[in-house]
């Protein structure tokens, strides 16, 4: 979907995620991420959303065959987007104040993007799309089996 149907939807387009380090340097020294971006400010998950991301990250990562577990977080609402993966912290970041349903399929649609990470998978504009069709279907699957 085109970010000008979503926003037609009412849905948030979401903004992709952050540059890795391809330094190339073959050390052994990590690299340094980068700072987290100024408007992705910590905030506490309202109502279940907690339990909500843990389900749908531990789900999408055994259903997915993903190799290493993110770390997720809660932002205040910010303008713009709905969740972000910063693949160089290995962050999930949520908004605050979603549904149970917007909660996981948001979680999942960054997670799908930690997979292509892993994956060494080009990011563009295929790679969104299928995050975003695996994180809703996923989404979906989650709570026909009553796990949300
Ligand atoms: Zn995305």
């Amino acid at each position: 979907m085109t970010p000008g149907a979503l926003k037609r939807l009412g849905i948030a387009f979401k903004a992709c995620p952050a540059t890795t380090c391809g330094c190339g340097c073959g050390g052994s020294k990590a690299p340094t991420p980068e700072p987290r971006p100024a408007d992705l400010r910590q905030w506490l998950p309202s109502g279940d959303q907690g339990r909500v991301a843990q389900i749908a990250v531990r789900e999408g990562v055994r259903r997915w065959d993903i190799k290493s577990e993110p770390s997720w977080r809660f932002f205040r609402p910010t303008k713009g987007k709905v969740g972000q993966y910063l693949a160089d912290r290995a962050e999930i970041w949520i908004q605050t104040g979603l549904s149970a349903f917007d909660t996981a399929s948001t979680a999942l649609h960054e997670l799908r993007h930690h997979r292509q990470h892993e994956r060494h998978e080009p990011f563009d504009p295929i790679a969104e799309g299928e995050a975003e069709a695996y994180g809703q279907s996923l989404a979906r699957v989650l709570q026909r089996e009553g796990l949300l």
